[in-house]
């Protein structure tokens, strides 16, 4: 167990790719960090900084007390399972588990122990006689846990590890690491391009963009006041609605008007507004699908459907509203689904949205104006003596040694380089 801290971290490959940068992270002992982001936003570049298998460009990384820029990866008391399970194929899963310990000369007594305590945990004692080819992918990926579980390390890397699996097993496993991390009680930090399993697992996310921290809050948190555009879209499904509207302030009070309706927002969201003094503007208005209600009235918004999506216990309807696509979520009764409601295609519609729905961004920076400004950063000392080697040199160093397992052929597609696992078997 134990806390990190990642201070300004960076990461530049080949001299010329700046793959993450600025990344500040304070984690505490026993916290389950979720990184998320689109493909190449520097997830699993930071986590590799953290395992030790990329040398850190710039920054300081702490795992506890100590800084462990570069200290290599068996010695960082830390396992890290990755998106292919990478398991020997000649060896029984017993064998798999308890490969490590073995190569660490611990006692059979021991080995045995631990290998079935793990075993217990993922309920797989009744495969620990079989070989990786007789499971399935779940159960390979449960070995793979298995394996990093027995080390008992100090902190817990998960990169993808559920995006092999189909969408059914990936829901299961999904509950089984939150049943897990209550079990095994250390500090996680898991790689996913998913946002379910972002808000599902993580005690804070932290939201990545183009190698920067977008915003790092609790799933409430990030849900309910993303730090800008691109988190307002990226967290939450379907993806919240977008439109350009007007933020009209009178007095301490704030108004939004878009599509000819105005909407007054909340006081909470005044409170905010006026803590930052924010003026009338034109603004980007963001509203999720499922704060949208449907309005009889002549008021609200106009839209004309285009085509709606019986989800079972919601109809997601798509519209033209405002010359921009928008989606409404619209809860469905039994007697309703059963009298079949349905809205097709040309319908017209009109809908509004509560003020504590709306959310404000700012049209230029897409910052949300509900947050306070964020503080210029003051400028950088310059270091009399660097204890880092300066960026353009760390390429030429020694990168942390890559030791590969055999893997299994995994059963979905493959990322070249991420086969080894040089904390279970050194
Ligand atoms: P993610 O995990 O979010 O998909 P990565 O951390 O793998 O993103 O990659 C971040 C960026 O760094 C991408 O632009 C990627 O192309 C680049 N990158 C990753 N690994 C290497 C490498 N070994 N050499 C050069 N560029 C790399």
């Amino acid at each position: 167990m134990a806390s990190l801290s990642l201070r300004k971290i960076k990461k530049v490959y080949d001299n010329t790719v700046v793959a993450v940068q600025s990344f500040d992270l304070e984690i505490a002992d026993k916290e389950f960090i979720v990184l998320v982001g689109p493909s190449g936003c520097g997830k699993s570049t930071t986590l590799r900084m953290v395992a030790g298998l990329e040398v850190i460009t710039e920054g300081e990384l702490y795992i506890g007390e100590k800084k462990v820029n570069t200290v290599p990866p068996k010695d960082r008391d830390i396992a890290m399972v990755f998106q292919n399970y990478a398991l020997y194929p000649h060896m029984t899963v017993y064998d798999n588990i308890a490969y490590g310990l073995r190569l660490r000369k611990f006692p059979k007594r021991v080995i045995d122990q631990k290998v079935r305590e793990a075993a217990e945990i993922l309920d797989i004692t009744e495969l620990l006689k079989r070989k990786p080819k007789a499971l399935s992918g779940g159960q390979r990926q449960r070995v793979a846990i298995g394996r990093a579980i027995v080390r008992e390390p100090q902190v817990f890397l998960m990169d993808e590890p559920l995006s092999n699996l189909d969408a059914k097993l990936r829901n299961q496993m999904r509950s089984e690491i939150i049943k897990l991390r209550q079990k095994v009680n250390t500090t996680f930090i898991y790689v996913t391009h998913d946002q379910t399993e972002a808000m599902t697992l993580g005690d804070r996310i932290v939201i990545m963009k183009e190698g920067f921290v977008q915003q790092v809050g609790t799933p409430n948190e990030v849900f309910h006041h993303p730090a800008n555009l691109f988190v307002a879209g990226f967290i939450g499904t379907p993806q919240m609605n977008f439109f350009d509207a007007r933020l009209e302030r009178t007095g301490d009070d704030y108004a939004v008007s878009v599509g000819g309706a105005q909407v007054a927002l909340s006081a909470e969201k005044c409170r905010r507004l006026l803590a930052g003094d924010v003026q009338s503007q034109d603004v980007t208005l963001g509203v999720r699908p499922e704060h949208i209600q449907l309005t009889e009235a002549s008021g609200g918004i106009a839209a004309t459907v285009d085509v709606s999506e019986m989800m079972g216990s919601a109809i997601h309807i798509h519209v033209d509203a405002e010359g921009r696509d928008v989606v409404i979520v619209v809860p469905v009764s039994e007697e309703e689904a059963e009298s079949g409601v349905w809205y097709t295609r040309g319908m017209p519609l009109r809908f509004v949205f509560r003020g504590s729905a709306a959310h404000v961004f700012d049209k230029e920076t897409g910052r949300n104006l509900e947050l306070p400004p964020k503080e210029p950063e003051p400028p950088a000392e310059e270091p009399a003596l660097p204890e880092e080697p300066p960026a353009g040199r760390v390429s030429l160093e020694k990168p942390a040694e890559k030791q590969r397992e055999p893997a299994l052929v995994p059963a979905g597609p493959e990322r070249e380089g991420e086969i080894g696992n040089p904390f279970a078997d050194d």
